[in-house]
């Protein structure tokens, strides 16, 4: 468990704390710092409960000059900040031990609307599923999308380098971003909220806050990419025998449809059984098959016939023998249908009982060889295990999910999580792969990314670290 940081050795004093709360209230006003537990329980929890913290106050700064003065005045008392979002976060990145939360809901302004430039402009405390709204009313599309979506916000998905299911046409949370505008952990502002797509004047300091997970200062508002806004879209849930036919199926639709492919998910049967079971999902086809690929096409030209064209790539694909069945979405509520068993996957998994997961990544050419790898392994070693693969799969990004035996009790299981780590990373790493794809470091693989990481590149990061926050007061015990 992370040291307590609001009081390491005892260097902040209890008087010194009143003190700072009553400059906080004064700076941000009596109702936006939260200082009764109670009030923001649900802040102390990971989303999956797996670690409980605890905190000196929660503040709710009303805009970025805000976030400044209080990061000041929690510097002066020596005081951390753990910055959050939505705390939908899966790595208990946004815990805090004993420091201040700094809840960025209030930043929650759509500021700028460029259709032209084909950007938008936004408060890090917006909701991802309210600024793609927005995008679509001004007939746009911002494509980043997650499950957490209705509750995760722009600077959580910013400080994690959020993926999801439409990074195969349009990249992760990194490359949608033009622009970026941070406190930094003496309270600085830097300032660089341009929409530029060409912009060569030195390092790139943007992407030294993406992925960051807070512990280089606060996200306060973005520049974002928009895109044309699809009109059509083509759906598809796949039959394969496996993971390597399921590879085989991606290479030729990114070959055909390059310019439309936009979703390629992977569901093992045993994934697909559990929202059949759990989320009342029917079974899309007849017989049972050991492996499912939803895939979409979806274009912004309304001339564009994606259901044909996908019927046709899919019907050669079964002559080829390449996948075994296949069931388009005929209505706008079938492809949602189709959708759904995706969707429910990581809820409908917890009803089979306790599972170790692994966000991982490989290079895309290995993720059939690492799906068949790492199963045999890790059924080798726990028989009666059920592996539970499914995810990004035209990205080389599996949640390589592993379910208890069914007669194993849920405790018992959990104890093995450092050796699936072994067994799964080792064989991930020896890929050339990530053992963080896109859920981020936090606390949960801190002494996986020592293990993996390259040592110059950790010992530039944590240069990088003690650079600009000196005293390790932003989010600490996170991700180092
Ligand atoms: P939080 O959880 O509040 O914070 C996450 C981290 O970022 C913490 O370290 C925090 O300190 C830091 N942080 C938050 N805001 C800021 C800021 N403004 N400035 C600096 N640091 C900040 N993730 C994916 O990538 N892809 C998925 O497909 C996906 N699916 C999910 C599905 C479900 C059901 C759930 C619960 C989570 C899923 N996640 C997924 C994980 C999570 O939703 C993402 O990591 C999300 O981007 C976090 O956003 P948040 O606002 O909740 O951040």
């Amino acid at each position: 468990m992370p040291q307590d940081v609001a009081s390491p050795a005892g260097q902040v004093a209890g008087t010194d704390l009143t003190l700072l709360l009553e400059n906080l209230k004064t700076v941000l006003g009596m109702a936006h710092v939260l200082t009764d537990p109670a009030d923001f329980a649900g802040r102390l929890v990971e989303d999956r409960g797996l670690y409980q913290g605890h905190a000196l106050a929660l503040i709710r700064p009303a805009d970025t000059e805000q976030v400044s003065l209080a990061v000041r005045l929690c510097r002066a008392a020596g005081v951390a900040i753990v910055p959050q979002g939505g705390n939908t976060g899966l790595v208990g990145g946004g815990t805090p031990y004993g420091a201040v939360i700094l809840s960025t809901e209030r930043l929650n302004r759509i500021i700028d609307i460029d259709p032209l430039n084909a950007t938008m402009t936004v408060g890090a405390g917006c909701v991802l599923a309210n600024i793609q709204e927005a995008a679509a009313e001004a007939d746009a599309l911002f494509p980043l999308s997650l499950a957490s979506e209705g509750s995760c916000q722009i600077g959580g998905n910013l400080a994690t380098n959020a993926g999801g299911t439409a990074v195969l046409r349009y990249g992760n949370a990194r490359e949608l971003v033009l622009g970026i505008e941070a406190v930094l952990p003496d309270g600085r502002i830097l300032s660089d909220l341009n929409g530029l797509r060409k912009n060569n004047m030195g390092y790139d300091l943007r992407n030294l806050f993406i992925g960051s997970e807070g512990t280089l200062g606060i996200i306060t508002a973005a520049v974002l990419k928009l895109f044309p806004k699809p009109v059509r879209r083509a759906t598809a849930m796949v039959a394969c025998a496996g993971p390597y036919p399921a590879l085989a199926l991606y290479d030729k639709l990114r070959r055909e449809n390059a310019d439309t492919l936009s979703t390629f998910e992977y569901i093992d049967r045993f994934a697909l059984q559990t929202v059949i079971r759990h989320a009342g999902c029917t079974d899309p086809m007849t017989e049972i098959h050991p492996a499912y690929c939803l895939v979409e096409l979806t274009s912004a030209n309304p001339a564009d016939d994606l259901d044909a064209r996908l019927e046709t790539a899919l019907a050669a694909a079964f002559e080829q023998e390449v996948i075994s069945d296949a069931v388009i979405g005929t209505s706008e509520a079938r492809k949602d249908a189709l959708w759904r068993m995706r969707e429910e996957l990581s809820e409908a998994q917890k009803s089979e009982g306790a599972s170790i997961k692994h966000d991982v990544a490989v290079p895309v050419s290995r993720v059939a060889d690492f799906i068949e790898t790492a199963t045999a392994a890790c059924k080798d070693y726990m028989p009666g295990l059920r592996p539970c693969p499914f995810g990004h799969f035209g990205d080389g990004n599996l949640h390589f999910n592993l379910t208890r035996p069914q007669d194993m009790e849920d405790a018992t299981f959990l104890k093995e999580y450092p050796n699936f780590n072994r067994i799964v990373h080792d064989i991930v790493h020896e890929m050339g792969g990530s053992i963080s794809a896109e859920h981020g470091i936090g606390q949960v693989k801190r002494a996986e990314l020592k293990r993996y990481k390259d040592p110059v590149a950790l010992a530039v990061m944590q240069q990088i670290k003690t650079t600009l926050d000196p005293d390790g007061l932003m989010n600490p015990g996170k991700l180092f």
